[in-house]
């Protein structure tokens, strides 16, 4: 699915969170990344198999 170079990471990887936004929805509050994760702005994930990763702001602006 991901055609960048180098790679993003996968969307099992712990990082999946920095692959790159193909589609951004702002008014809706998500974004879906190359590797088929949704991102929320929240920082919740939505992982391409149904899993949900709960929100991690601190995480993320670390
Ligand atoms: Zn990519």
């Amino acid at each position: 699915m991901c055609r960048h170079v180098p790679r993003c990471p996968a969307s099992d990887a712990p990082d999946c969170e920095a692959a790159r936004p193909v589609a951004h929805f702002p008014e809706q509050g998500w974004s879906f990344l190359c590797n088929g994760v949704l991102l929320f702005e929240d920082t919740g994930i939505l992982l391409p198999d149904g899993a949900v990763i709960p929100p991690h702001r601190a995480q993320a602006a670390a």
